[in-house]
């Protein structure tokens, strides 16, 4: 296995369009790496994208916030532009391992490594986050939900790679928040996970909302009828209901030792509604 470690780029994009076989991106290290020890990956080649500057930076500007790919979870959690605008987003990352873990992850390799049960995922498509991705025909945008199709699989073509994911600007009166249930305190992967963002105007009526659940289908799902049972409301106990029984519609699961079919049908429908009130508090307040 060879391994390259670019400074830019171009450099990457060329390294991973020559090269023979399946290359892989190397960020943080810590599901490759894992995967690679059990035999699990074989690549060729493995290309370590952290020395490239653009893809460890965060920064602020009109259009919102642009957060490298290979950013590390404890250093957006240590950013406080990125706390206050999208808490939702850095809860949701933070919850990704133990502190070793949050030192290396990034929100690149959770997305790209394709598990249904990422994260940092629903919380990104909650917030409507776009992804920067270059390539050998150069740089395309693409939301974050177009990225994955399965488990293990995206849409990245040959030599293409994320770059950097953009947030929108933060709105008035607008809030996100993410939840996720494992059957331990921490350190385990999501059963269920719910990310909600809304909005609210002057008088607390959700005027937008984008409701996204992970680990219950082989995708992160944006269930969009949750979004309208909550728009129009100010989130009184019958439009929650609504949302409830739209987020467990929505499920599709596996049934496995985590927990049953069942189970997670019933956790998304509770968590959703419980991410949209913690979004409502916080909303009231920004
Ligand atoms: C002990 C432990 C606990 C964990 N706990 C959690 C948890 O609670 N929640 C959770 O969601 N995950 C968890 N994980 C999984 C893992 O830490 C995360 O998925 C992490 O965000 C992966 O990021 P990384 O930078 O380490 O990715 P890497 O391992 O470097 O890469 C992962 C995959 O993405 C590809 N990739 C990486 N960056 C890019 C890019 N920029 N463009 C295209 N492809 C790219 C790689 O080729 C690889 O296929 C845990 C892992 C461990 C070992």
């Amino acid at each position: 296995m060879d391994y390259k470690a670019p400074s830019s780029i171009d450099e990457a994009v060329k390294l991973l369009a020559e090269a023979k076989g399946a290359a892989r991106v190397l960020a943080g290290g810590t599901d490759l790496l894992v995967q690679i020890r059990a035999g699990l990956a074989k690549p060729p080649l493995v290309v370590d994208v952290k020395n490239i500057p653009e893809l460890r930076k965060i920064s602020i500007d009109s259009s919102g916030i642009h957060i490298g790919a290979a950013v590390s979870g404890a250093e957006l959690g240590e950013h406080d532009g990125v706390k206050a605008a999208w808490p939702g987003v850095v809860e949701a990352t933070e919850l990704i391992g133990s502190t070793q873990i949050q030192g290396r992850a990034s929100l690149g390799g959770n997305l790209c490594n394709a598990s249904p049960a990422a994260d940092s995922v629903p919380a990104l498509v909650a917030a409507s986050a776009v992804c920067l991705i270059a390539g050998p025909d150069g740089q395309r945008e693409t939301a974050v939900e177009q990225i994955t199709t399965g488990p293990g699989q995206t849409t990245l073509k040959n030599g293409e790679f994320v770059t950097e994911f953009r947030l929108p600007k933060k709105l008035p009166r607008s809030a996100d928040a993410y939840l996720r249930f494992i059957p331990r305190t921490e350190m385990d992967i999501a059963v269920v996970g719910a990310g909600v963002y809304l909005t609210l105007d002057e008088k607390g009526v959700c005027q937008q909302a984008r409701v996204a659940l992970g680990a219950v289908a082989p995708t992160v799902l944006l269930v969009g009828d949750g979004s309208k049972a909550i728009v129009g409301s100010s989130l009184d106990d019958a439009a929650l209901d609504k949302l409830e029984a739209a987020a467990s519609a929505a499920c599709n699961p596996i049934d496995d030792k985590r927990g049953t079919v069942e189970f997670r049908v019933g956790v998304a429908g509770v968590l959703a509604k419980r991410a949209a009130l913690i979004a409502k508090q916080r909303a009231e307040v920004s």
